[in-house]
């Protein structure tokens, strides 16, 4: 490389175009020459009605250069259009954004460390909507990423999912936002969040219902201490006194146990229960029938039904944005 004697950039512009010069001889295959090409202007408008029911017009004079970059869709079609004497200044090539969303997404086309893109959730937004609609890959993966940095509140996730379901992008995130939300008591939702996952909000109540269900059942139930597995019911058969031992694990878990799985609030969860049992005094129980049966509730992740109720709720919610399936787990290989 030659050594150029460089002066000193006089304005944003100048910097600007200095960079893109850098940039196209060190990195990437564009020729230099046609860079600055005049027929490589675009003329684009946005056209939209404000509050008041003026029309507002737009317009965005841009070199195709960094268009090809990040939106090598939109580039193809402008280039086409040039060719066609559109995108001029006398016939602009009239694009179905408003001005800000447009504007973001020149924003982050022009994200330098002295003007970076500003990560915020309606930037972001506009982004995504602007990039999946140009077919703009970096911009989805910038914006998708973005959005879950901000760890926004899962009602507004769900709302986005419902908004680009078209994206395969945003599909994991009804997972997580779901689980989160059957969590909640219905009375901590507050109004705008059942407006944001409006289409779900039934499906959430329904599940919460489902869950109170199962969790009485389980505090009723006691899981009483006795063994399915042989093995266990073998080494249980060695306590002498295993009624006894049944009877007082039971009337531990009525008095100090069972209530705390119905607590509307915030019921146990398993993790939590486990914890309890491990710390709570069972004075009648033989200490090793209370550590085997430890030991078999730690083998399960949750309570019994409870994954199915989640399944189940992710699924139907899914059905409702139009996520498409996941196929099945794959099976574990015969051994
Ligand atoms: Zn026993």
């Amino acid at each position: 490389m030659a050594d150029h004697p460089k002066l000193a950039p006089r304005s944003t512009e100048d910097i600007e175009n200095q960079m893109l010069v850098d940039k196209a001889e060190c990195k990437i295959s564009v020729n230099v020459v046609d860079f600055y090409h005049n027929n490589r202007m675009v003329v684009i408008e946005t056209q939209e009605i404000n509050e008041t029911g003026k029309v507002i017009y737009s317009r965005f004079k841009l070199h195709l250069s960094l268009l090809e970059l990040h939106a090598p869709v939109l580039a193809n079609f402008l280039t086409q259009a040039l060719e066609s004497v559109e995108g001029t200044e006398e016939n602009p090539v009239i694009l179905p954004f408003t001005t800000r969303e447009f504007t973001c997404f020149l924003d982050w086309i022009h994200d330098r460390e002295w003007r970076p893109f500003k990560i915020m959730e309606e930037s972001l937004v506009d982004l995504l909507r602007v990039s999946s609609t140009l077919k703009a890959d970096d911009g989805i993966s910038y914006a998708v990423s973005g959005l879950e940095s901000l760890r926004l509140p899962s009602a507004r996730m769900l709302q986005l999912v419902g908004d680009f379901h078209h994206l395969p992008e945003v599909h994991c995130w009804v997972g997580p936002a779901v689980k989160d939300l059957i969590q909640r008591p219905l009375g901590e939702i507050t109004n705008s969040e059942a407006q944001q996952i409006a289409a779900a909000y039934p499906t959430i109540a329904r599940t919460r219902e489902n869950i109170q269900r199962l969790l009485t059942q389980v505090s009723q139930r006691s899981f009483a201490l006795k063994l399915a597995d042989k093995d266990q019911q073998e080494e249980a058969d060695l306590c002498l006194t295993h009624k006894e031992c049944q009877k007082a694990w039971k009337s531990v878990w009525r008095e100090n146990i069972g209530y705390l799985l119905l607590d509307f609030q915030k019921p146990l969860t398993y993790r939590e229960l486990l914890e309890l049992l491990q710390n709570t005094d069972f004075p009648k129980v033989n200490p090793s029938c209370k550590a085997r049966m430890l030991n078999w509730l730690s083998r399960k992740t949750d309570y019994p039904g409870m994954k199915e109720l989640v399944e189940e709720a992710v699924a139907s919610i899914e059905d409702i944005y139009h996520v498409p399936r996941r196929g099945p787990a794959p099976e574990n290989p015969k051994v």
